[in-house]
């Protein structure tokens, strides 16, 4: 998987790929995945959500430029493996899921590997997590139609956010806080889940 679908597509970052390399995916899957963990897609994970292709974890990773001593916010936890990966990297990574269902499979998921270093918070995440504020990097795996301003305010000064955005096409920006303003550049063309909360008559 790593050499064929990553490292052929130009990731070359070595914590990345020796994230990728650590992260047993396949227990992240349901059951009747399980024989597809590795394929070169995103899979279902129940209550409508997916697990990204492991190429755009791995992409998102390296964008974010992550250092060992980083404190990283996550939304949109899904199954955890992207947590996984950025807890192989980071010191601490602070996880939103708002579907209750997965936040749990997740948590025991990544406790039973062994991962002492993440903490996980049940609710809507586009406000971020405002008391562990300011993070080095954010990653959303889940896509708002407009960039909430909570997730950037939330970055130490040269922090780095990356997200998917918009409804349709939908584009991966990455975002850096410069000041009390933002820089933002356009990655990859990407289908990403939306964000839930944000258009009328979703749960909040
Ligand atoms: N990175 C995940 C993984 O590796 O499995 C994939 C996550 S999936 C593409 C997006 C996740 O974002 C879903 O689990 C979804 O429930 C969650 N989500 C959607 N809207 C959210 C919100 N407002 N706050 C927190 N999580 C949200």
């Amino acid at each position: 998987m790593v050499r064929d679908q990553i490292e052929a597509r130009g990731v070359a970052d070595s914590r990345v790929l020796m994230a990728m390399r650590r992260v047993p995916r396949h227990l992240f899957v349901p059951d009747d995945m399980r024989g597809y963990a590795y394929a070169d897609e995103p899979l279902p994970i129940g209550d409508g959500q997916t697990i990204s292709q492991p190429y755009i974890v791995a992409f998102m990773t390296e964008a974010l430029g992550l250092g060992t001593a980083d404190r990283v916010l996550e939304v949109g936890t899904g199954s955890g493996y992207q947590t996984a990966v950025l807890a192989e990297i980071a010191v601490e990574v602070f996880t939103i899921e708002i579907i209750a269902a997965l936040a749990a499979r997740a948590k025991q998921v990544l406790e039973s590997l062994g991962y002492v270093r993440i903490r996980f918070r049940t609710a809507d995440g586009a406000s971020g997590w405002p008391e562990e504020a300011p993070f080095d990097a954010i990653i959303a795996t889940a896509a708002p139609l407009v960039m909430p301003p909570a997730w950037p305010a939330l970055l130490k000064p040269g922090g780095t956010l990356v997200l998917p955005v918009g409804a349709g096409p939908q584009s991966l920006i990455r975002v850096v806080r410069q000041g009390s303003g933002w820089r933002e550049e356009k990655l990859l063309d990407v289908r990403f889940v939306p964000l839930i909360g944000e258009r009328e008559g979703e749960p909040p």
